[in-house]
C-alpha cells in the first residue's frame, strides 16, 4: 500500500493510490475529494488530521469509493453526483436487476459499481457551491466518463484547482475509452467513441474556470490544463477519424457519416453481390439447402426464424435441417437456440471460443449477451474441416466483431462462401461496440481476420444483418489492415500503457466464471483471466475481498503472464459453514498488475441457490 503523497498548495494534498485522492485540510480535519481504497488514511496521519469531516465523490466508481468505510466515520458527511446518487446508495438495485446483467448495450450505468450501498448525506449538481473553512469549492457537470459524472474546482487564496474524475488522464490521455461507448443518433450499442462530444463539452467547461491545476482521479497532475485538454481533444479526432474510415457501420447508417465522405484514408463502399439460388436468409439467419433438400443452418435468434424454417418444411423445400452452426454469442443470434435445439434435433457445432459462452452464458458478463443456453455437439478448432452433403466446411475462430466470433467456409458448387458472422459489411469492419473486446495488433483480432479473409479469398462474403453478398479486393483488405496498424500506433498515445489493448478492452482482466451457484461450507473455484497485451512478461496480483462477515481472508495471489498470453491465478475461496448470505453476493477482485495498483478493478458474483 502506498504512502506517497504530494502538495499542492498549504492546505491542498493529493494522496497517490489506485486513484488520486485530495485532501483540503483545515486544522486538524480535512474534506476528501474520492477516496479511493482507505490508505488515504496513512497520508492523514502524517499529516496529523485526525477527523475526515466531509467526502466528496466525483462519480459512483468502486475504485474511487471502495475505501469510505475505512474512511468515514458516523459524522462524515458524504457527497455525491445528484445523477448518480442511486448508484452510491441502492447498488442492490443494480446488482439484482436481471436488466443490469443480460442484453447489455451500453454503459449506462457503468460496470465498476460498488459492492455495496453507501449512505449519502448530500447530492450536488452544477452552481452548487460549499464554503469548506477558507475554500470555495464548487460542482460542474462534467459527463463523459460516467453520465453523471461532476468535477469539484476549488478556489483557495485567490488560487482555482480543479478536481475532474476520470475526464482526462494527462496531456492527450485518457484512463481507459470504453466508457466513452455511447451514442445519440442511434443506439449505445453502435457508440464507439460517442461520448466524445460531451466529454468535449466538460473538458472544455472546466477549461473555462481557468483551473491552475487539473487533479484527476487516475493520472498525473496537469499543470497546464488548458495544453493537456487541447491535447486529448485533437487526438481523440484523430481517432475517431481512423475508426469511420473503415467502419462497417457506414453501410448501415450512411447518413450519420455524409461529414467523413471523401476523407482520405476513408474506404469506398463496395456494392452488394447476388446470394446463390441455394440460400435463404430470414432475420439473422443464413440457411444453406443441399441437393438431397437437407438444410444447414446458422443462428437462431428468435422464435419468428423457427416458424420460417418449419414452413420450408412443411412446403417441401428442405426435408429437414441435419446441421447447425453458431457464429456468435449474441442475443440477436442466440436467444432462441433452445427452440430450435428442441425442434430440429441436428448436430450442432460452434467454434471451441464461442462454445465456452452459449454454453455457460452466466459464465461471462458482455455486451449483448442472453441467458439462453444452447448445447453444443462439436466444438471446433481454427480450421477443422468436415463434409456436409456436396459441401466442404471449414471452421475458424474470427475474432471479428466479437473476440468470441467463429467464421466458416463453405465450398462447393463452384463457390467458394464465407459466413463472417455479424464481422463485415460492404463498408468495412464492425467494431462499433468496445466491449466486444475488438483487439488491436498483428495476428489477432480483425487483423487475424482480414489475414484469413486474403488467404481464403472467398468468391461471396456474408454477413447475418445483410441480405446481400459481398467481396473485398486485395487492395481493400490492405487499406484495412494498414488502418489497423495505423491505429495500434496512434491509440497507444491515448493511454497510459505499453499497448492500446489496455484501453480498449475491459475484459483484459476478467474473472471466470463471472456468475456461479455456490453454498455455504464449500471451497469455490475462482479464475482470474488476464490478457498480457505488452511485449514482456507481466506480474499480475489478485485479491478477492469477501464480505466482513464471513471472517474469511484471502491473501494476495501472484502470477507472471507471459507476452501476448493469457493466463491466470486461481483463487480457491472457501465459504463458512454458518453464513446468510445476500442470494446475490459480490466479490470484489482486487487487482495489482506491473506494480500498478488497480484497485477493486473486477468482480465476480456468487449465487447462494438455498441459504442455510
Ligand atoms: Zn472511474
Ligand atoms: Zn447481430
Amino acid at each position: 500500500m502506498s504512502t506517497q503523497f504530494s502538495q499542492l498548495s498549504d492546505h491542498i494534498f493529493v494522496h497517490h493510490d489506485a486513484i488520486n485522492v485530495g485532501i483540503l485540510r483545515d486544522g486538524n480535519r480535512a474534506l476528501l475529494i474520492d477516496c479511493g481504497d482507505g490508505s488515504v488514511c496513512s497520508t492523514l496521519d502524517a499529516l496529523g488530521i485526525t477527523a475526515v469531516d466531509t467526502v466528496l465523490f466525483t462519480h459512483h466508481h468502486r475504485d474511487q469509493a471502495s475505501g469510505i468505510g475505512i474512511v468515514a466515520s458516523a459524522d462524515t458527511r458524504i457527497g455525491v453526483p445528484a445523477q448518480e446518487r442511486r448508484w452510491f446508495e441502492s447498488v442492490e438495485t443494480f446488482w439484482n436487476d436481471p436488466q443490469m446483467r443480460w442484453h447489455l448495450y451500453n454503459y449506462h450505468p457503468h460496470n465498476l459499481m460498488l459492492a455495496e450501498s453507501v449512505p449519502v448525506t448530500a447530492a450536488y449538481a452544477e452552481g452548487d457551491a460549499i464554503q469548506w473553512g477558507n475554500a470555495k469549492i464548487r460542482v460542474v457537470d462534467t459527463p463523459g466518463h460516467t453520465d453523471g459524472s461532476v468535477s469539484y474546482t476549488v478556489e483557495v487564496n485567490g488560487r482555482c484547482f480543479a478536481f475532474c474524475g476520470d475526464l482526462i488522464y494527462d496531456a492527450g490521455q485518457i484512463w481507459e475509452l470504453y466508457s466513452l461507448q455511447k451514442e445519440d443518433e442511434t443506439t449505445d450499442y453502435h457508440g464507439f467513441l460517442g461520448d466524445r462530444g460531451r466529454l468535449t463539452h466538460s473538458l472544455k467547461k472546466l477549461q473555462q474556470r481557468f483551473p491552475e491545476i487539473l487533479i484527476p482521479s487516475h493520472g498525473k497532475i496537469m499543470r497546464d490544463p488548458n495544453g493537456a485538454i487541447d491535447a486529448l481533444l485533437s487526438r481523440l479526432d484523430v481517432c475517431y477519424d481512423k475508426y469511420v474510415a473503415i467502419s462497417a457501420l457506414r453501410y448501415y447508417f450512411p447518413k450519420l457519416f455524409t461529414e467523413f465522405e471523401g476523407s482520405a484514408g476513408h474506404m469506398p463502399i463496395r456494392e452488394g453481390k447476388e446470394v446463390p439460388e441455394f440460400l435463404r436468409h430470414y432475420g439473422t439467419t443464413w440457411l444453406i439447402i443441399s441437393e438431397n433438400r437437407e438444410a444447414f443452418v446458422m443462428d437462431c435468434g428468435s422464435p419468428g426464424i423457427l416458424k420460417q424454417i418449419q414452413r420450408l418444411k412443411t412446403e417441401g423445400e428442405i426435408s429437414d435441417v441435419t446441421e447447425f452452426w453458431i457464429t456468435h454469442y449474441h442475443d440477436d443470434h442466440v436467444n432462441a437456440i433452445p427452440e430450435f435445439q428442441d425442434s430440429f434435433p441436428c448436430t450442432t457445432r460452434a467454434d471451441s471460443v464461442v462454445a465456452d459462452i452459449v454454453e455457460n452464458p452466466r459464465g461471462f458478463r458482455l455486451p449483448c449477451i442472453s441467458p439462453a443456453v444452447a448445447r453444443v455437439d462439436h466444438r471446433t478448432q481454427d480450421g477443422d474441416s468436415w463434409t456436409w452433403n456436396e459441401f466442404k466446411m471449414t471452421a475458424y475462430h474470427f475474432p471479428g466483431q466479437t473476440y468470441y466470433h467463429g467464421g466458416l467456409l463453405v465450398e462447393g458448387r463452384g463457390v467458394r462462401l464465407f459466413f463472417a458472422g455479424d464481422s463485415f459489411t460492404m463498408s468495412g469492419i464492425d467494431d462499433y461496440c468496445s466491449g466486444n473486446r475488438n483487439l488491436l495488433g498483428e495476428g489477432v483480432g480483425y487483423d487475424r481476420c482480414l489475414a484469413w479473409m486474403a488467404e481464403l479469398s472467398p468468391t461471396h462474403i456474408f454477413n447475418c444483418h445483410v441480405p446481400c453478398a459481398f467481396t473485398f479486393m486485395d487492395e481493400e483488405i490492405c487499406q484495412m489492415r494498414t488502418n489497423l496498424a495505423e491505429r495500434e500506433r496512434l491509440y497507444a498515445d491515448l493511454f497510459p500503457w505499453d499497448h492500446p489493448n489496455y484501453g480498449m478492452d475491459e475484459q483484459w482482466v476478467r474473472p471466470y466464471p463471472y456468475e456461479q451457484d455456490v453454498a455455504a461450507g464449500e471451497t469455490v473455484t475462482l479464475r482470474v483471466c488476464f490478457t498480457n497485451h505488452s511485449s514482456a512478461a507481466r506480474i499480475a496480483s489478485c485479491r478477492p475481498i469477501l464480505p466482513e462477515s464471513w471472517e474469511v481472508d484471502i491473501p494476495e495471489r501472484s502470477a507472471t503472464i507471459p507476452p501476448k498470453q493469457e493466463g491466470h491465478i486461481v483463487l480457491s475461496i472457501p465459504i463458512p459453514t454458518h453464513i446468510n448470505g445476500a442470494q446475490r453476493t459480490v466479490i470484489p477482485l482486487n487487482v495489482t498488475y506491473d506494480g500498478r495498483p488497480l484497485g477493486q478493478f473486477r468482480e465476480a458474483i456468487f449465487v447462494f441457490s438455498s441459504n442455510v
